[in-house]
């Protein structure tokens, strides 16, 4: 059985406590949610914090205000289950709430948030393991080790950014708002993500995620379809968002974002550039599932033969874009 390590348990009331206790405690302190990615991998000794900040009783960071019109902020500590079962998400942001829906199963969704899901760890089969496996294979770069057994010439740790969230919420253009005892920070959703499977977010260990704001629905939509093995609970080993908006029946912006097959969401820029300026028809959307092709380049650290994901990224993305017309 594999056990957790000695803690320090901290449960802030306020955002101004939590931070000051991050401050003060330092590198050795990391917040938790609903601790479903955090606590396995402490068991597996992957992250080894002296102390725990729990995220959860922060007032601020439980609810779910707005609405599509006016756009709708979501605290980070909202749970997975919350966010399926939101009547204005379900209403407004049908995509976030399909995505979410996704996310492993019932009862990790009750545990799990939406903040801990865009900060996921990344994964890998040479990490996704107990101590006592790494150990064996002498670890790796991403913790322990100096060598990457995907690439072993690689100075670069390639795990992969396995969120269902993530690449949806780049590609409706989600801002992230931080708190930190430096003050308050918002990034676009796609400014957070660093193309590197150990530093893959773009942001410090002492800043609390706070909400995500989702945008106001000003004539878009956006779909998420998802490549697993299991259907009923599994990461993504291919994810593709796709986001539309119209002048008429002219497409005048379009996001297309892959996820689960690199350290960061990728984003298909030739794909936006085929769809814009044209009405979306099977011929753009032939050529932009042909650009989603080309551009994946999953590696071999996930399930599945990486040479056929990247064959399913040109599928999926067929798929997310047939849904808009
Ligand atoms: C069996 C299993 C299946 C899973 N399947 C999926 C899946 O299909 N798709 C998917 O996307 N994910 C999946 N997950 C991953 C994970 O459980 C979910 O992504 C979940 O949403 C994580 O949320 P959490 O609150 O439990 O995060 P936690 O474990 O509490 O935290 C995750 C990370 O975020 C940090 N963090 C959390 N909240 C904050 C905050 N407010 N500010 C700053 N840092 C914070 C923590 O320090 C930690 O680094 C799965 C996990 C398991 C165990
Ligand atoms: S990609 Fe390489 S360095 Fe990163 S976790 Fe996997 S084996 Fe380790």
């Amino acid at each position: 059985m594999m056990r957790l390590p000695k803690f320090e348990y901290r449960t802030p009331q306020t955002i101004a406590e939590a931070v000051k206790i991050i401050g003060d405690v330092g590198p050795e302190a990391q917040f938790v949610a609903g601790g479903t990615d955090l606590y396995p991998n402490m068991k597996r000794r992957q992250q080894t914090p002296k102390t725990v900040i729990s995220v959860m009783r922060l007032p601020e960071l439980n609810q779910i205000i707005g609405d599509g019109r006016h756009g709708v902020r979501i605290g980070a500590s909202v749970t997975l289950t919350d966010v399926c079962e939101n009547e204005i998400i379900n209403r407004d942001y049908p995509v976030v709430a399909h995505a979410a829906k996704t996310i492993s199963t019932p009862i990790l969704r009750n545990m799990g948030t939406i903040g801990g899901n865009l900060l996921l760890d990344t994964r890998c089969n040479y990490y996704d393991q107990n101590f006592e496996w790494r150990k064996g294979i002498n670890f790796c770069l991403k913790k322990d080790g100096d060598v990457c057994w995907v690439a072993v010439g690689s100075s670069k740790c390639w795990a992969v950014q396995s969120s269902d969230l993530v690449p949806v919420m780049v590609a409706i253009g989600a801002k992230l708002r931080f708190a930190s005892t430096l003050g308050e920070r918002v990034v676009d959703a796609a400014g957070l993500y660093n193309d590197d499977g150990i530093e893959y977010l773009r942001k410090r260990p002492d800043e609390l995620l706070v909400s995500i704001d989702l945008p106001s629905t000003n004539g878009w939509r956006a779909s998420y379809h998802k490549l697993r093995r299991r259907g009923a609970f599994d990461f993504p080993v291919l994810g593709v968002a796709a986001y539309i908006k119209n002048e008429g029946d002219i497409v005048s912006d379009a996001k297309i974002v892959l996820g689960g097959i690199a350290p960061s969401p990728v984003e298909i820029k030739e794909a936006a550039t085929a769809l814009v300026g044209n009405a979306l028809n099977e011929d753009q959307i032939q050529i932009a599932a042909e650009a989603a092709y080309v551009k994946a380049r999953p590696l071999d650290n996930t399930d599945f033969v990486y040479q056929w994901r990247k064959q399913m990224a040109r599928q999926y993305t067929l798929r997310a874009l047939r849904e808009l017309v």
